[in-house]
């Protein structure tokens, strides 16, 4: 547990979530502030963060319940598709610095847009550039 982590508290009990899953390390609950009703969050009982620090196996077991959660909002909620996010860094959005999967239920009625705005590189030379760094960088 990591002081002050607000879902570190909810795993120990000392935050009221209204959970819909929950095994050995993970747990799954309501979103406070549904992004669309029904929005759910999956996460590591033990704190880790952030996507880069945590253990395959773990994120492995993660995913695995992030299908159980999109498949019950899809069955459960008669969603007609559903959005998976992943925050990883302020400057990526993330408010709350323990790792959290959004599985986010959509309806074909429900109004939500993403702020997808499709840029365009200068040129080509300049994806080939970030291409190769990204390449050089994997391990
Ligand atoms: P982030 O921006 O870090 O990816 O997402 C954090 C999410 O946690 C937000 O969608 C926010 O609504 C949710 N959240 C923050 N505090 C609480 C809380 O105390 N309880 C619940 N259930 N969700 C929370
Ligand atoms: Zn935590």
């Amino acid at each position: 547990m990591s002081a002050n982590c607000i879902f570190c508290k909810i795993v120990a009990g000392e935050i009221p979530a209204t959970k819909v899953y929950e095994d050995a390390d993970v747990l799954a609950f309501m979103d406070i502030g549904p992004v669309v009703k029904g929005h759910t969050l999956v996460i590591p009982k033990q704190h880790f963060d952030p996507l880069t620090a945590t253990p395959e196996p773990l994120l492995a077991q993660l995913m695995a319940v992030v299908k159980k959660i999109a498949a019950a909002q899809l069955s459960g909620l008669r969603a007609d598709g559903v959005n998976v996010m992943q925050a990883n860094g302020a400057a990526a959005g993330q408010v709350v610095p323990h790792l959290h999967f959004h599985v986010i239920p959509r309806f074909v009625t429900d109004g939500h847009r993403w702020n997808w705005a499709a840029k365009k590189y200068d040129d080509p030379a300049e994806l080939q550039r970030l291409a190769a760094a990204i390449k050089a960088a994997v391990t």
